[in-house]
């Protein structure tokens, strides 16, 4: 019904050849119907169309023929857009590309085709005016897809307004000039006065506010209401596109329609899809803001914790340092008076509680220098060293204290470097420390020494299991011990700081320490100086 009477009117408007109108909005409303609604509304569009068309005059025959071209075009239109993930809100460039091709474009070639055809072949037309017929029922059909169909669409997907106060305030004020200035420029109101009053294009300043400001529904509906004045005005013979006959008249017009339409929804569409774009980037700064403020708020408490811990250390190591001391003072008073006394045995013990002790102390001395590392509270006495006297020492200090191991002396000639004695030599008797250690089954450690001038580099060769790969680096950071040689690991004591300590001490000497290994063979613990002249 709707069809039908929509359609009669339009052909009351001065049709060519008595069927071709230029005002076809069934068009559009068929497409609509058929992509919103479904494919089983077909027979209503068929009844209307042969409906309208056979009380208009046309033969049975011709009447069906143009009552099936009608319905196949909107059948074809609509189902080219679902093909192509049309989307009625014609928020996207992409669906007012889709409707202007597929559907105002190529889905009405079918209706212009069929219905002007079953006129010429119903004898109603001849063939000379077969091509302005044609080109009359085409232009018709397009307008209808490109008017009627975007208004319907829009408006049953969203009849809610969904504007505040000021919102809607603009928008009828916007909508009030818009029809304020129409009706002057279609009615022809001034124009005696200027031809500026005449220029339809002014009233694309009110549609490019529209597009600025609105959803993509106010433009259409603008546009629905300017192709109604502009039709309007061509029927009462007035506005700016002038002709001799109706027909004349709504052709500059239609024209006009058409380019308008065309322009403003895909203005429309891509301030919508900009308007999107800025809106998820705003979304996503803000859940990007949220993440950090997190992050920082997580940092900084992680910071605080590592600072509790650290001063944690600090005390609890200085504090246990005399006890420490006097535990040991006392063991070894214990030790020499039971030895005198003849008690060996217990004197052994008093010993053990001696060498515990030394333990002890070297694990608070290592959380010590750790907690001033990161405090920064590392101090050094550097003065001219001579290594060489420095690791004879050392070596022949340690291999007093080894019963397993030979200590292998391979050390060259080096010149003066400059650092500090205690540290140097606290390094060099972790790296020796270690390579005991972690290589129990060895029988041989050896150390060696080279320079080319510049620098002097010193290594510590073991023969134990080794070191994986991938803790060759880790082994340098506070508490890690290599995990592979857990089972080594458990047997032999020690909490994960000597490596950490040693290459600060290095590092503060300009030099660095790094480690090399095989699985299986051993590895070498080297530290290079640099001479300074
Ligand atoms: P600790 O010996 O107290 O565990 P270190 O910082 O001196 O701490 O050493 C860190 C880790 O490096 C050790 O736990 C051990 O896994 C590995 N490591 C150090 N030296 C050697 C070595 N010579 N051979 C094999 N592994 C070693």
């Amino acid at each position: 019904m709707v069809y039908f009477a929509t359609a009669k009117a339009g052909l009351s408007l001065s049709p060519v050849s008595g069927f071709a109108t230029l005002v076809w909005p069934p068009t559009g409303i068929a497409l609509t119907a058929l992509f919103l609604f479904g494919w089983r509304l077909w027979p209503g569009i068929f009844l209307g169309a042969f409906l309208v068309n056979f009380m208009t005059g046309a033969p049975l025959l011709v009447a069906m023929g143009i009552g099936a071209g009608n319905t196949l075009e909107p059948v074809v239109g609509a189902y080219l857009l679902k093909r192509f993930g049309f989307q009625q809100k014609l928020s996207r460039v992409k669906d007012v590309v889709l409707l202007v091709t597929y559907a105002a474009l190529i889905s009405t070639l079918i209706s212009a085709t069929i219905g002007t055809s079953s006129l010429l072949f119903g004898g109603t037309i001849t063939l000379a005016a077969y091509p302005k017929t044609w080109a009359a029922w085409w232009i018709g059909d397009m307008l209808g897809d490109l008017i009627a169909a975007p208004l319907l669409m829009v408006w049953i997907q969203n009849r809610r307004l969904q504007l505040n106060l000021k919102q809607l305030a603009e928008a009828l004020l916007l909508s009030l000039l818009f029809i304020a200035l129409g009706t002057v420029i279609f009615g022809d109101i001034f124009t005696k006065a200027s031809s500026l009053y005449s220029a339809p294009y002014l009233l694309f300043a009110i549609l490019i506010w529209a597009a600025l400001r609105f959803r993509t529904r106010l433009v259409i509906t603008l546009n629905f209401g300017l192709a109604a004045l502009t039709v309007l005005a061509a029927i009462h013979s007035h506005g700016p596109f002038v002709g001799k006959t109706l027909n004349e008249r709504l052709y500059s017009s239609q024209l006009f329609i058409g380019v308008t339409a065309v322009t403003f929804l895909a203005f429309a569409a891509t301030m919508s899809e900009r308007k999107q774009a800025q809106a998820s980037t705003y979304k996503l700064n803000a859940r990007l803001k949220k993440t950090l403020a997190l992050r920082t708020a997580e940092l900084r408490k992680e910071k605080e914790i590592e600072k509790l811990k650290d001063e944690f250390v600090a005390v609890a190591s200085h504090e246990l340092n005399t006890p420490i001391t006097s535990i040991k003072a006392y063991a070894r008073i214990l030790d020499e008076k039971l030895t005198k006394g003849k008690d060996k045995k217990t004197a052994q013990l008093a010993a053990n509680i001696d060498k515990q002790t030394d333990k002890l102390t070297r694990f608070v001395d290592e959380l010590l220098d750790a907690s001033r590392i990161e405090s920064g509270n590392l101090v050094f006495h550097k003065s001219k060293l001579d290594l060489n006297k420095l690791l004879k020492r050392t070596i022949t200090d340690f291999q007093y204290t080894l019963q397993t191991h030979k200590i292998v002396d391979e050390v060259g000639k080096l010149p003066l470097v400059s650092g500090d004695q205690n540290r140097i030599e606290q390094v060099v008797l972790n790296l020796l420390t270690n390579a005991v250690k972690y290589s129990p089954k060895a029988d041989q450690v050896v150390v060696k020494a080279v320079t080319d001038g510049k620098q002097v580099i010193v290594s510590v060769q073991d023969f134990g299991p080794g070191i994986p790969k991938k803790d060759l680096t880790k082994i340098f950071s506070r508490f890690y011990r290599a995990a592979d040689s857990s089972k080594l690991q458990q047997a032999v004591s020690g909490i994960g700081l000597g490596l950490y300590i040693a290459s600060e001490i290095i590092r503060q000497h300009g030099g660095k320490l790094w480690a090399e290994s095989k699985l299986g063979e051993g590895s070498t613990f080297s530290f290079l100086l640099p001479i300074k002249k």
